[in-house]
């Protein structure tokens, strides 16, 4: 099964910016566990950004956009090591993908990425993508990670898109907001009313972003992968999934 595997900067870091040791070690574990078992694994990684801040001591995330670049520049080698370092613990190689939008809107440009990327999983490598956002500008930016992510696993035919977030799923509502917020369990189906639950730009459901979250379900929806939301608080979560079972929200690609 080809998977990939998405993990958000709340999965890596602390809220300051700092590596969550504990939770990285565990995810590095089953990860090369599964990858042991058979599974092909490619990853796309946040967190440059943040760990970037983390390691220049910015009190909070800068607004200007040479500030930025210059955190996930930093921040870039610092998760790359850390990585190389955990992965290497389990026998497997790691190989960094900085990609912008006109790598995957390009066809020239595109068709070298994947191939590099094929060449990459029969050498046995593991793929870590990210956004290239020390060159990326607003005219070329992907932006987020969760489309990043269904892009890439649309253009390599991927069985499963996993996105690690910091919420359990999709919700009927906000769950920090209403006790009866109930965990949607099965979307085959972008409705109007599911898409509603994505709120709009910095409204979205938890601290997830949601709306990212739907607009990379359409994208692997319609391209034949499934995508399965869980909280990257609980990596076990990774077996479940691996075993066939339902766990998080699980967004049914179109046949
Ligand atoms: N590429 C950004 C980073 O590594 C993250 C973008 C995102 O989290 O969606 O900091």
């Amino acid at each position: 099964m080809r998977t990939v595997i998405k993990i958000g900067t709340s999965t890596l870091a602390y809220a300051g910016g700092h590596l969550n040791i504990r939770r990285v070690e565990l995810l590095c574990k089953i990860i090369s566990d599964l990858k042991n078992s058979g599974m092909e694994v490619i990853l796309v990684s946040s967190g440059a950004i943040g760990m970037g801040c983390g390691k220049l001591k910015f009190s909070s995330r800068p607004s200007d956009m040479p500030s930025k670049q210059a955190a996930a520049a930093v921040g870039q080698c610092e998760l790359m090591y850390v990585y190389d370092k955990l992965f290497s613990e389990y026998n497997h190689t790691v190989a960094q993908m900085l990609i912008t939008a006109s790598d995957v809107e390009n066809e020239d440009r595109r068709r070298n990425f994947t191939n590099t990327l094929n060449r990459l999983l029969e050498l046995g490598v593991i793929p870590i993508i990210n956004e290239n956002d020390t060159i990326a500008t607003d005219e070329i930016v992907i932006g987020d990670n969760d489309t990043l992510a269904a892009t890439v696993s649309s253009n390599i035919k991927a069985d499963l898109l996993l996105l690690l977030s910091d919420i359990d799923g999709l919700y009927t509502a906000d769950p920090h907001k209403s006790k009866d917020a109930k965990l949607i369990h099965e979307v085959r189906e972008l409705t109007d009313e599911i898409l509603s639950l994505g709120g709009g730009a910095g409204s979205s459901l938890g601290s997830g972003g949601m709306k990212t979250k739907l607009d990379a379900a359409a994208i692997c929806m319609k391209s034949g992968c499934d995508m399965v939301i869980i909280n990257g608080s609980k990596p076990e979560l990774l077996y479940r999934i691996a075993d066939g079972e339902a766990a998080g929200t699980r967004f049914f690609a179109v046949k």
